[in-house]
């Protein structure tokens, strides 16, 4: 292989010539078979990442951001393969524990230049696919006040950035009986996570939880 071929080009060209074969083994029929599927899930959910702010929501993830789920995610976002988005759907579904009562699922808002890249709002696509699986309802009750891309190196700038770069739907009506799950798909400084938490109980919630897909050991 050319070294300038790089692995997401290669993705591409298998994803043209062979649409449905799974993305751990090779095997024809599902992007995702169901021993891939079972090989993720045999891995430790990473249920708390390091440094949270005190009483913080209860976090559950399908584990950590390495091997076959990092790079179903990384397809799923940067090459649009939407079919992707059921099967992600499916880990969070074997990883959540039973929710009881009313739970809307809250997807972190994607920056408007990240959903015209990719031609979809790739956490909305799939909090509905997992909302399907549970009954839940989804609404987008967070939304972004400006378009900018998380740039700062330091926490203290970032959680800035995030605080500022948030807000409450207009159309929002928050119930404090209601299960809010807030879904993001790979949890880096926690920074977003952090300032939507922080959003959704200044409008009132009181029962929050989150729901993600991977959470990124590598960065702090
Ligand atoms: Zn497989």
């Amino acid at each position: 292989m050319p070294k300038n071929v790089n692995i997401t080009t290669v993705i591409s060209i298998l994803d043209l010539l062979a649409p449905h074969s799974c993305r751990g083994c090779g095997h024809l029929g599902e992007v995702l078979c169901d021993r891939c599927k079972n090989y993720i899930l045999q891995g430790t959910p990473l249920i708390q990442p390091k440094s949270l702010p005190p009483h913080f929501p209860p976090i559950y993830s399908v584990g950590e951001r390495s091997g076959l789920l990092d790079q179903l995610i990384h397809e799923y976002k940067y090459n649009s393969t939407r079919a992707l988005a059921s099967k992600l759907a499916e880990l969070l579904d074997h990883r959540l524990p039973h929710l009881d009562g009313t739970v809307v699922i809250v997807p972190l808002p994607t920056s408007t230049a990240h959903i015209r890249e990719r031609g979809f709002d790739h956490t909305l696509h799939l909090a509905k696919k997992f909302a399907k699986l549970r009954h839940y309802k989804v609404a987008p009750l967070l939304v972004r006040t400006k378009n900018t891309v998380q740039v700062g190196t330091d926490r203290k700038t970032r959680l800035k950035q995030a605080d500022s770069a948030f807000a409450i739907s207009d159309h929002a009506k928050i119930n404090p009986a209601t299960t809010y799950l807030l879904l993001d798909d790979v949890w880096t400084t926690g920074a977003s996570m952090e300032a939507a938490v922080k959003k959704l109980r200044h409008a009132g919630a009181k029962d929050i939880k989150i729901a993600l897909l991977a959470v990124s050991t590598l960065d702090d």
